[in-house]
């Protein structure tokens, strides 16, 4: 593969942004890559273990001369970020995150960029509980969906190249509306992260079961629970408090089937319950025919997902 872009600045130095060094690394599809990252800590161990050709002491001096910009801190903080580089941008350069909000990041990004700079969002749809400088690794984005949300009248030429830049990461690329993203990453994300936190925190609540029966005994559903409950603390915090229309719209249908099922366990309606979970085996077959997926558990990604 051959060099996307010449001088790439990474700011936030965690899972995502250290997978894309070394994806990066491994197809040769950036010449320079600067990274920034809040705390001395993170900087001193990027450079430890040679992430980023060079690790710089603040957002603005990554960004200088940079053709492209990824933003990769919790989505909280994106418009912060913003703010601090927008005067160090290159006109020409394109600013992109992967924030796994859409439409909270363009509304706090876009208004600090300068009208010379493209802006084009995106969310690679690839991730572990784990967090950090040193959890990255080349083949995270592989075989993965990464949606790009590249607001009305952009650049095709700027998509173009973020476009082919994921492609090179590994990933497949689509398009999609912010509200759509939001809503999309709410079903299939959003609510079962919350859902996953509050079955481990009522686990750790029952004290009558004991901590040694939880771990013992968890099949593997309660062991996935347990894995997506480890996610970062910050990043799903502000999740939540962006995404919070998609996601209040999706838990209050999932509370009214949770609702419906209680009833029908407490009631003794057994042909409610096999009828619901009828519908939900078909869904999933209907996942696997759909696409790319196979019939194993994690659908044939073959490596640590989220
Ligand atoms: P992470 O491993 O927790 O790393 C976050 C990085 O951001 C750290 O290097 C942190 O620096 C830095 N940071 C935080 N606040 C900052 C600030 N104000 N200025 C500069 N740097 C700052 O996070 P991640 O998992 O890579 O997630 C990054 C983004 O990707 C988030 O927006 C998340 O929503 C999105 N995303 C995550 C996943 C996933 O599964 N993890 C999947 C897709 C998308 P310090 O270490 O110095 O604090």
């Amino acid at each position: 593969m051959s060099v996307i872009y010449d001088r790439v600045a990474l700011i936030g130095l965690g899972l995502i942004a250290s997978s894309m060094f070394w994806a990066m690394k491994r197809g040769g599809l950036a010449g320079e890559v600067t990274g920034y990252a809040r705390s001395e800590a993170t900087r001193a161990t990027a450079r430890r273990i040679g992430l980023c050709d060079r690790v710089c002491e603040s957002a603005a001096e990554a960004v200088e001369g940079a053709d492209l910009v990824v933003l990769a801190v919790p989505v909280g903080v994106m418009g912060a970020v913003a703010a601090d580089i927008a005067a160090a941008l290159k006109p020409g350069a394109t600013v992109t995150d992967v924030g796994s909000v859409k439409r909270d990041v363009i509304k706090s990004v876009g208004p600090h960029l300068p009208p010379e700079v493209h802006f084009v969002p995106g969310h690679p749809l690839a991730g572990t509980e784990h967090s950090g400088p040193e959890s990255g690794f080349a083949e995270l984005f592989d075989n993965r969906w990464c949606l790009l949300v590249p607001p009305p009248g952009s650049d095709p030429v700027a998509i173009a190249r973020l476009k082919a830049l994921w492609e090179g990461l590994g990933s497949n690329v689509e398009e999609m509306d912010p509200d759509h993203h939001d809503l999309v990453l709410a079903v299939t994300s959003h609510a079962p992260h919350l859902i996953a936190y509050t079955m481990v925190g009522v686990a750790d609540d029952l004290r009558r079961v004991t901590d040694t029966e939880v771990i013992k005994y968890s099949a593997a559903g309660f062991r996935d629970f347990t894995r997506i409950a480890a996610s970062d603390p910050t990043m799903w915090r502000d999740v939540f408090l962006t995404n919070r229309d998609a996601t209040l719209e999706i838990l209050g249908r999932f509370t009214e089937e949770l609702f419906a099922l209680q009833r029908a366990i407490r009631t003794g309606d057994g042909a409610h319950l096999h009828e619901y979970f009828t519908r939900t085996r078909a869904i999933r077959r209907g996942i696997i025919e759909a696409g790319q997926d196979t019939d194993a558990p994690d659908f044939g990604r073959g490596q640590k997902s989220s």
